[in-house]
């Protein structure tokens, strides 16, 4: 019987009942394993014996994946696959397999809302109105939706969603990713930026959907926020690391933007040191982009199907490093 190592303290909270993924399991002949309350050591002496690890949030390292010699699938139950160290699984022939498609409507509704609601000033009129104020000169000036200019950094799935649904509300977009051809933004009607920095100082809101790689670590920086105008919000719901917090609280304080909307951060969950989350100019949301009832239920079938079928000696269909195959 195949063993399946459940890892991530992210997933035991995403996932609170783990009954759907043992029903699952038993198609592939396969048995879960829970590591809630494991070492990183601990972890690494279970997945010995393991077939695959399903994982949120806890790095799989190279010294796991060394360890591990009937490991077939390293699984993501999220999009971002950051916390897999992808050199090591592929080098050993390992299939690492993410969940790509189960919430980007959700996440690009998530950054829309808070685009939405930080342009429209909602976090100063929330206290505003509690302290007995009712006057709309409060958050003067305030723009209409068909006068401002969105910028998207990363055009992928979520990025598109974005896209097509600031656009719904009359604004015009304009994304940077150097890795879409053209004929994405003509489809989509977006303005290109081949270079991030005149972008951050053309758009009045910027939503972040890039993945965190080397490129991406802290490309949110102090000369990046020193780029965009005064007046602009900033939004990051694709993963914390992406934007230097520090920075961004700097900015902040010292009104160098308008305001931000934080989904992901550097650490999770937050240790209280951190400013951001006490900032008036500031709405932070608990990694939360990616849920509705609908896509929580997407993320454990769809997860699943790729378990069995790779269990059962057929190919995942979302492969992050699909060159394994080829060498194969
Ligand atoms: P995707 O792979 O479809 O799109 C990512 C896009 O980013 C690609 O088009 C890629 O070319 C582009 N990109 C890569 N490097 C870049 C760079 N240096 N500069 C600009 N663009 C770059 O992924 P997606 O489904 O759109 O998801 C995006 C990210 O959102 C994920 O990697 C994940 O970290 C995050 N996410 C967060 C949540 C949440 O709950 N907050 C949920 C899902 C996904």
């Amino acid at each position: 019987m195949h063993k399946v190592l459940v890892v991530g303290d992210r997933l035991f909270m995403k996932f609170p009942d783990f009954s759907y993924l043992e029903k699952r399991a038993v198609e592939a002949d396969a048995r879960i394993v829970l590591t809630k309350g494991m070492s990183h050591e601990q972890i690494r002496d279970e997945v010995r014996e393991a077939a695959a690890i399903i994982v949120i949030g806890h790095p799989i390292t190279r010294d796991m994946i060394e360890n591990a010699p009937g490991l077939k699938l390293i699984m993501t139950l999220s999009v971002g696959y950051d916390v897999v160290d992808v050199a090591a699984a592929t080098e050993r022939g390992i299939i690492v397999s993410n969940s790509p498609t189960y919430c980007s409507s959700e996440v690009a509704e998530h950054a829309l809302t808070l685009v939405l609601t930080l342009s429209r000033k909602i976090q100063e009129l929330i206290p505003h109105v509690r302290d007995g104020g009712w006057d709309y000169k409060q958050t003067k000036p305030i723009h209409a939706f068909t006068t401002r200019k969105l910028g998207i950094i990363g055009l992928g799935r979520i990025g598109r969603q974005s896209a097509q649904k600031a656009a719904a509300f009359g604004m015009e977009v304009a994304a940077y990713d150097p890795y879409v051809d053209d004929d994405i933004f003509e489809r989509l009607g977006v303005e290109r930026f081949y270079d991030l920095e005149p972008m951050l100082a053309a758009c009045d809101a910027i939503t972040i959907h890039a993945p965190l790689t080397d490129e991406t670590y802290h490309l949110i920086d102090d000369a990046a926020l020193a780029a965009m105008p005064r007046h602009a919000v900033l939004v990051n719901t694709a993963r914390g690391a992406i934007v230097d917090r520090p920075s961004l609280e700097r900015a902040l304080k010292s009104n160098a933007i308008a305001a931000a909307g934080i989904d992901v951060l550097e650490v999770e969950p937050p240790t209280g040191e951190e400013e951001l989350l006490h900032m008036p100019n500031a709405i932070v949301t608990p990694h939360i982009a990616w849920y509705s009832e609908e896509s929580h239920r997407q993320n454990e079938v769809l997860g699943m199907d790729e378990l069995v079928r790779v269990l059962r000696g057929q190919r995942p269909r979302y492969v992050v490093n699909p060159q394994i195959f080829s060498r194969r």
